[in-house]
C-alpha cells in the first residue's frame, strides 16, 4: 500500500519530490534534534493522487489519523480539545518554492468552544478571539472560496462604529463580535455553518491546498519558472505556536551568513510580539537580530547554536524562520538561502576556504548566468528612471545615448564625441558600422537569433529588439511610442538586461569582473579599487573559473570574424574560433563587388575580374585574423546568406523606377536591368532558398575563392614561421553529394596552394555544419566527406520546428510561451525533446562511422548554460559562442562536468 504521510520525524531533505521542499527541510531538522513544532507531512503523491481521482484515498484518512494522535501524544493536547486546544497549521509545500502562489490555513482547531478553552490557557480573551475569527476568513476565503473583500469589509465598518483605525484597538469583545459576523458571512455564502469539528477543518483545509496547485496563478508562475505541472504539493500539518503571546514571545527571519555579501554573521530581523505574517507584510518596523539577544539572551544564543549547527549540516548559507513563544524557541523553516550573484561566487569560495565544501562542490553552486550578471555594466539601481516602452532584451549591457537612425548618423555621432542608440525598424549586415560605433541597438521588430541580436551579443553590444510598441520612421527622424514623440535630440536608454527602454539620462555603472576577465587578476583587482568586497568577489570568480577550466572536458571557441572580436575571445579564454561568418566581408564597401559578380555572365571576364578582386581582399581579412588565433584553430564558413542580401531592395528599386516613370523623369537604364535581376532572384523564403552550399554550387568560383584565400593566407603564415591552424567549413549541407563537390575542390585548392608555395598544408581539414534535420539523419554518411562537424543549432531549431527565425520571436513566442508550448524560445535554450534528439542522433550516426570525429556546436546554443550541460552529455567536444559568453561558457562546461548540485 501506498504510504501518504510521513511525520517529521521520518524523513529527511533528500525527499523533497516527495515531501515537497518546506516538508524535507522540516524532517531534517526535526533529524538533527532541533525544536521543529511536531507535525507530519502529507505527499506529494497523496496531491497527485486527489487531483487524479478528485477524491482524497481513503487509507490517507486513516494515515492522518494515526499522525495526528502520534502528535497530540507528543503535545499532550489534542485538536480542537475544549480546556487545552491543540491548534494546527496547514501549509502547502512543493518541491520547488512557489512563493505565495498556493494556500495555507492557521489556528485550525479552534471552534464556539475551545476558543474560550485557548482564552484560559493563554490568559488572553482578545487572543483567542482574534485567533478565531483569523481561522474563519482564512478558511473561508481558501477553502470554501469566498470573496475575501466580504471580511475586510467587515472589519472596516466595525472599526468604522468603533471610531477606530487599526485592527490592534479593536477589543476582545470586538473580536468576538466579528467572529459572529464572520460566521454570518460563511453562513450565507455557503448555505452552512462555518464547521465546528476540528478534524473536519483539516481535512477540508487539506483538500484545499491540493487544489490550490491548479489554481490560475500557480500554473502561469510554474509556467514562467519552467516547473513541470504534474508534480503535486505536499501539505504540512504542524503544531501552531505563537509569537504574539506578549512581551516574551516574538517572530523573525534569519540568514547564517549575509546574503548580499556572503560575510559571516548575525544577519536577520525579529519582531516582539507579533506572528510571521507581520514580518512578511512589513507593517511593523522590524529589528535587527541582536535586539533579541538584548531581550531574551538564553533564546538568542540558542538560536545563534542552531544557526551555526544548519550551515554545518547544510553546508551552505541558510535561512530561517523562527518563532519565539513566551521564551520557548521554535525554528518553523529552514532552507538553503536565495543570494545574489556576487555573494553565490564569495560564498562559495569562503566555504572552500573554510575547508566546509570542496572545489567541485562551489563550482556547481555558481552559475552562468551569475556570472554573466556580474560581467555587464548595469544601471544604476538607485537612478531615477522613465520608462517607456519594453522589447526583448536580446543583449545584455546597459546604454545610454542619442537616437540615431542609421549608420550616417551613427558614425557622425560618434566622431562629435556623442554617445548614441543605433535605433532602427530592424537591422540587417550593412548596419554593422553604425552598430560598431552605436552603445546599444533598438529595434522595432526582430527576434533573440535576428541579425541585430546575434550582432549584438557577438560584440558584447547591448541590444533590446522587437519593441513592437516603438513606431520608427527614420525619414522623418522620428520615433512613436504611444503619444510621444522621439527625435535624435532626445536621449534614451536601454537596458539589455530586462528588454526596459527608457527617456533621459540613467547613470551606468562598470563591472571589474569584466576587467578581470580581459586582463587578468592583477588587472581586475586594480578595477576593483579599495573596495574590499569587489576584490573578494573578483578573487572567487578566478579561483572558481580556473577550476572549471581545470575539470572540464568541453572546450570554448569562440564566434568571431574579425581580428578584434578573435583577439577579445582570446583574451576572454576562448580556445580557438569555432564559427568565423565570412558573410560580412563580403558586404559593406565590398558589395559592389559582389553586385557585378552576381550580374556578370559565369566565365564572363567581368566576372573574373570580380572574383580576383573579392579575392586579394579575402586574403587579407584571413592573414589578419589567422595571426592573430596563431597556433590556435580558425573554422572558417564559407559564405552563407541569401544571394539577394548583395542586391539593392526589390521594393526600392521598384519606386525608384515608378516614381521616375511619374514625374516623368528618364528611367535609369542600370536600375532597370537591376530590377530584373534582383526580381529574378527574390525569394519568398530566403532562409530557406539559394543559402550556403546551394550558393557555392549555383555559382561556381564563389566558394573557391574563398578557400584559395584562406590556404594562401595559411601558407604565406607558414613561410613566415607561424602555425596557423583554418578548418574549412561548409554550411547548411543537405546531401553528399552536395559535400563531395566542395571537398573536391577543397582538395585540389589546398595541394595547389601547397605545391605552388612549398609549404604543408595537410593540416587544413574540411568539415560540415550540421543545419538541416537531413544532414543530423544521414551524418553516418556525411561523416566519410567530413574531418568535423559543427551543429548549427540556429537553422536546426528553423528547420526542425519550422519556425523562421526572423520572424517568429517578436510575433507569437510570447503568446507560445503564455500557454505553455515552450518555457523559454527554442532559438535561445536547446529544445532538449526535439531539435536536441536530433543533435544526439547526428552524433551517434556521426561516430558510428567515425569515432574520432570531432563535434562541435555554433549556434546561439553555444552560449546558453542549459544546452551546453546538454552539449556536454551528448558528447560534443567544444561549444563556440560569442566572445562575450566564453567566461560562462567555461564556467557551465566546468559545471557540467563535475555535475550539478541538486
Ligand atoms: C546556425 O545556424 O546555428 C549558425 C551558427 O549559422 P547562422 O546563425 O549564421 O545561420
Ligand atoms: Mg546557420
Amino acid at each position: 500500500m501506498v504510504k501518504y504521510v510521513y511525520d517529521f520525524s521520518e524523513g529527511d531533505k533528500s525527499m523533497k519530490d516527495l515531501l515537497g521542499g518546506k516538508g524535507a527541510n522540516l524532517a531534517e531538522m526535526t533529524k538533527l534534534g532541533l525544536p521543529v513544532p511536531p507535525g507530519f507531512t502529507i505527499s506529494t503523491e497523496a496531491c497527485r493522487a486527489y487531483l487524479r481521482e478528485g477524491a482524497v484515498p481513503e487509507s490517507l484518512e486513516t494515515e492522518v489519523t494515526t499522525a495526528l494522535r502520534r502528535v497530540e501524544d507528543q503535545m499532550g493536547r489534542q485538536l480542537g480539545d475544549a480546556s487545552d486546544p491543540l491548534l494546527v497549521s496547514v501549509r502547502s509545500g512543493a518541491k520547488f518554492s512557489m512563493p505565495g502562489m498556493m494556500e495555507t490555513v492557521l489556528n485550525i482547531g479552534l471552534n464556539d468552544v475551545s476558543v474560550n478553552g485557548l482564552a484560559t490557557v493563554s490568559g488572553s480573551e482578545r487572543f483567542a478571539w482574534d485567533s478565531y475569527r483569523r481561522l474563519i476568513q482564512m478558511f473561508g476565503k481558501t477553502v470554501l472560496d469566498i470573496d475575501g473583500d466580504l471580511f475586510l469589509n467587515a472589519i472596516d465598518d466595525l472599526k468604522a462604529a468603533r471610531g477606530v483605525t487599526a485592527d490592534t484597538e479593536l477589543t476582545a469583545e470586538d473580536m468576538r463580535e466579528l467572529v459572529d459576523i464572520f460566521k454570518g458571512i460563511v453562513k450565507d455564502a455557503t448555505g452552512k455553518d462555518f464547521p465546528q469539528d476540528a478534524r473536519e477543518q483539516m481535512d477540508l483545509a487539506t483538500e484545499a491546498v491540493f487544489r490550490s496547485w491548479n489554481t490560475e496563478r500557480a500554473r502561469i508562475y510554474r509556467r514562467r519558472e519552467r516547473i513541470p505541472h504534474d508534480l503535486g504539493t505536499a501539505v504540512n500539518v504542524c503544531t501552531m505556536v505563537f509569537g504574539n503571546m506578549g512581551e516574551d514571545s516574538g517572530t523573525g527571519v534569519c540568514f547564517t551568513r549575509d546574503p548580499s555579501t556572503g560575510h559571516s554573521g548575525v544577519y536577520g530581523d525579529y519582531l516582539t510580539n507579533a506572528q510571521g505574517e507581520d514580518v512578511v507584510a512589513g507593517i511593523r518596523n522590524t529589528l535587527p537580530l541582536s535586539a533579541l539577544g538584548e531581550q531574551n539572551k538564553a533564546v538568542y544564543d540558542e538560536l545563534r547554536a542552531i544557526m551555526r549547527k544548519l550551515e554545518t549540516h547544510y553546508r551552505d548559507l541558510c535561512d530561517i524562520e523562527f518563532t519565539v513563544e513566551r521564551g520557548k524557541l521554535w525554528m518553523l523553516q529552514t532552507r538553503v538561502g536565495k543570494r545574489t550573484a556576487a555573494a553565490a561566487f564569495r560564498v562559495a569560495i569562503q566555504l572552500v576556504d573554510e575547508k566546509l565544501i570542496t572545489r567541485d562542490e562551489a563550482l556547481s553552486r555558481v552559475t552562468g548566468d551569475q556570472l554573466t550578471q556580474l560581467m555587464f555594466p548595469q544601471f544604476d539601481a538607485s537612478a531615477e528612471k522613465e520608462l517607456v516602452a519594453k522589447g526583448m532584451a536580446a543583449s545584455p549591457g546597459a546604454a545610454v545615448g542619442k537616437i540615431v537612425f542609421d549608420n550616417a548618423q551613427a558614425e557622425a555621432a560618434a566622431a562629435a564625441g556623442v554617445k548614441c542608440v543605433l535605433v532602427r525598424r530592424e537591422t540587417n549586415p550593412d548596419d554593422l558600422p553604425g552598430m560598431v560605433v552605436a552603445e546599444g541597438v533598438l529595434t522595432a521588430r526582430g527576434g533573440k537569433t535576428s541579425h541585430a541580436a546575434v550582432v549584438a551579443r557577438g560584440m558584447g553590444k547591448t541590444c533590446v529588439c522587437g519593441a513592437e510598441a516603438l513606431n520608427i520612421d527614420a525619414e522623418a527622424g522620428t520615433v512613436t511610442i504611444g503619444e510621444r514623440v522621439l527625435t535624435a535630440a532626445d536621449t534614451i536608454a536601454i537596458d539589455g538586461q530586462t528588454g526596459e527602454i527608457f527617456i533621459g539620462e540613467v547613470a551606468v555603472t562598470d563591472s571589474p569582473v569584466t576587467t578581470y576577465l580581459s586582463h587578468g587578476l592583477e588587472a581586475g583587482l586594480a578595477a576593483a579599487g579599495e573596495n574590499e568586497g569587489t576584490q573578494e568577489l573578483i578573487r572567487a570568480v578566478d579561483q572558481l573559473l580556473s577550476h572549471a577550466d581545470k575539470v572540464r572536458r568541453l572546450r570554448v571557441r569562440a564566434n568571431a570574424d574579425t581580428p578584434e572580436d578573435s583577439r577579445r575571445a582570446i583574451e576572454f579564454g576562448a580556445e580557438g574560433i569555432g564559427l568565423c561568418r565570412t558573410e560580412h566581408m563580403f558586404l559593406g564597401a565590398r558589395r559592389p563587388i559582389v553586385e557585378r559578380l552576381i550580374l556578370s555572365e559565369e566565365g564572363s571576364p567581368e566576372r573574373a575580374a570580380a572574383f580576383v578582386e573579392l579575392e586579394t581582399l579575402q586574403k587579407q581579412d584571413f592573414l589578419e585574423m589567422l595571426e592573430v588565433m596563431d597556433g590556435k584553430a580558425m573554422t572558417v564558413r564559407l559564405i552563407d546568406p541569401p544571394l539577394h542580401e548583395f542586391l539593392p531592395s526589390l521594393s526600392e528599386l521598384e519606386v525608384r523606377i515608378a516614381v521616375a516613370r511619374a514625374t516623368g523623369k528618364a528611367v535609369d537604364p542600370a536600375d532597370e536591368e537591376m530590377l530584373v535581376t534582383v526580381r529574378r532572384m527574390h525569394e519568398q523564403n530566403p532562409m530557406l532558398g539559394l543559402r550556403g552550399v546551394r550558393l557555392g554550387i549555383y555559382l561556381p568560383g564563389l566558394f573557391a575563392l574563398q578557400m584559395r584565400a584562406l590556404c594562401e593566407a595559411a601558407a604565406d603564415l607558414v613561410a613566415q614561421g607561424k602555425a596557423p591552424h583554418p578548418e574549412i567549413m561548409v554550411p547548411l549541407v543537405g546531401s553528399i553529394r552536395e559535400l563531395q563537390l566542395i571537398r573536391e575542390e577543397g582538395e585540389a585548392i589546398i595541394a595547389a596552394v601547397a605545391a605552388d608555395k612549398g609549404v604543408d598544408l595537410s593540416g587544413v581539414t574540411i568539415g560540415a555544419m550540421i543545419e538541416l534535420p537531413r544532414a543530423a539523419m544521414t551524418a553516418e554518411d556525411l561523416a566519410t566527406e567530413a574531418d568535423f562537424f559543427s551543429f548549427g543549432t540556429n537553422d536546426l531549431t528553423q528547420t526542425v520546428w519550422g519556425f523562421s527565425r526572423d520572424d517568429v520571436e517578436s510575433v507569437f513566442f510570447p503568446r507560445y510561451i503564455e500557454s505553455g508550448i515552450f518555457g523559454v524560445s527554442p532559438f535561445e535554450s536547446i529544445d532538449v525533446h526535439g531539435v536536441g534528439t536530433v543533435v544526439a542522433e547526428g552524433v551517434r550516426r556521426a561516430r558510428s562511422t567515425k569515432p574520432d570525429i570531432k563535434l562541435g556546436v555554433c549556434g546561439e546554443h553555444g552560449g546558453d548554460p542549459l544546452s551546453i550541460h546538454f552539449f556536454h552529455e551528448v558528447g560534443l567536444d567544444y561549444v563556440s559562442c560569442s566572445p562575450f559568453r566564453v567566461p560562462v561558457a567555461r564556467l557551465e562546461a566546468g559545471r557540467a562536468a563535475v555535475g550539478l548540485s541538486e
